[in-house]
C-alpha cells in the first residue's frame, strides 16, 4: 500500500568552506592560527611575513608574468602591464617580464603560440624554456 503523504525529502548539509582564510600572497587556505592576531590586515600568513616586502612584491610580479602565459589572450592591456614590469629595477622580473611582452607581440593567442613559435622563432622558445615559463602550458 502507497502512503497518501508526500514523503519528504532528506535534507543535505550545507557544504560550507573550510574554515580559516586564504592568504593574499600564497593563495592557500590556512586555519586561523596560521595568521598573526593583529587584527585581520591583507589576511597574510605568517610564514608570508616573514618574507621581507620587497622579496614578496617580486614573487607576486613573477607570478602575474607567469599569469599571462596562461591566458588565452595577452591584450594590449597586458601588454602595456608588462612594459611598465620591464622598467622596474628588479632584474629578474624585469628580464622576464621583456621576454613575455616579446612573446606577446609577436604571439598573442594562446591557441598553437608553442607550435608556431619552435617554426618561425626557435631562439624564443628555447629563452622561454631556460627561463622555465615553458611548464605553464
Ligand atoms: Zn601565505
Amino acid at each position: 500500500m502507497k502512503d497518501s503523504k508526500p514523503r519528504k525529502k532528506p535534507t543535505r548539509a550545507p557544504v560550507l568552506p573550510p574554515a580559516g582564510f586564504t592568504c593574499r600572497v600564497c593563495g592557500i587556505r590556512k586555519p586561523k592560527e596560521a595568521y598573526p592576531a593583529k587584527g585581520r590586515r591583507g589576511y597574510i600568513c605568517q610564514t608570508c611575513a616573514k618574507v621581507s616586502l620587497p622579496k614578496r612584491v617580486g614573487l607576486q610580479q613573477e607570478e602575474e608574468i607567469f599569469h599571462f602565459l596562461r591566458q588565452a589572450c595577452i591584450s594590449p592591456a597586458n601588454q602595456a602591464r608588462l612594459e611598465t614590469l620591464t622598467a622596474l629595477r628588479s632584474s629578474a622580473v624585469a628580464s622576464k617580464a621583456s621576454l613575455v611582452l616579446e612573446v606577446a607581440r609577436s604571439y598573442p593567442f594562446k591557441k598553437n603560440r608553442l607550435r608556431d613559435m619552435s617554426r618561425e622563432n626557435p631562439a624564443l622558445l628555447q629563452k622561454l624554456r631556460e627561463v622555465g615559463l615553458v611548464m605553464s602550458y
